[in-house]
């Protein structure tokens, strides 16, 4: 049996809408795993310093990758779309004679694309590389609202709520509304 994993999928830099169907696409083609639903596309208002409307969308994959595998394929299609598309804020110093040159520390660069995993099964992992459930999960109408789409009885293994009661209970109050399909 395969996995099921739940990734939750954000943008808000350039084109917002292409970077998700890119990251989609790039989702499709990891090894062992195919994208069994996807939800439609929300705009969201942003949490936290950033200013643009969010797009966010969920897609459900069935893979026989680890969870640990399946974050590392993750991070590399953030990087790949990121290192693409982001503009470097100014000249990087030269690396000294012999040394290669320092790349960026992670939280300097412009991303484009945030991958979550959400749920992987049912499996609870806490570790400083990994949390799954997210935690942010019940905090962020963004997730719940496109998760509810595709799996509204899905049950959250540590809380045993279903996404549609935390969706219905959320203390979030940011404006999530459903994009028209182009
Ligand atoms: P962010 O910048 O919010 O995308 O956070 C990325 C970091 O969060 C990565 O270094 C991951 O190792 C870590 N992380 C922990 N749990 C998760 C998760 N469930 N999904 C994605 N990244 C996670």
């Amino acid at each position: 049996m395969p996995h099921r994993a739940f990734i939750g999928v954000g943008s808000n830099l350039g084109d917002r809408r292409a970077n998700v169907a890119e990251a989609l696409a790039r989702m499709a083609e990891i090894p062992e795993t195919r994208v069994a639903r996807t939800s439609s596309l929300y705009e969201s208002e942003p949490h936290g310093v950033a200013k643009n409307l969010f797009v966010n969308m969920v897609v459900e994959l069935e893979t026989d990758l680890s969870a640990v595998d399946m974050l590392s394929r993750l991070a590399d299609i953030e990087d790949q779309m990121g290192r693409k598309r982001a503009k470097p804020k100014a000249k990087p110093a030269p690396a000294a004679k012999g040394k290669a040159a320092k790349a960026p520390a992670k939280k300097d660069v412009s991303r484009l694309i945030d991958l979550d995993i959400l749920f992987f099964n049912t499996e609870v992992v806490n570790t400083p590389k990994l949390r799954v459930p997210h935690p942010e999960i019940p905090r962020r109408r963004f997730v719940l609202m496109p998760l509810a789409e595709v799996a509204p009885q899905l049950v959250h293994p540590e809380t045993g709520l279903t996404v549609s009661k935390m969706l219905a209970t959320t203390e979030d109050r940011k404006r999530v509304v459903l994009m028209p399909p182009r």
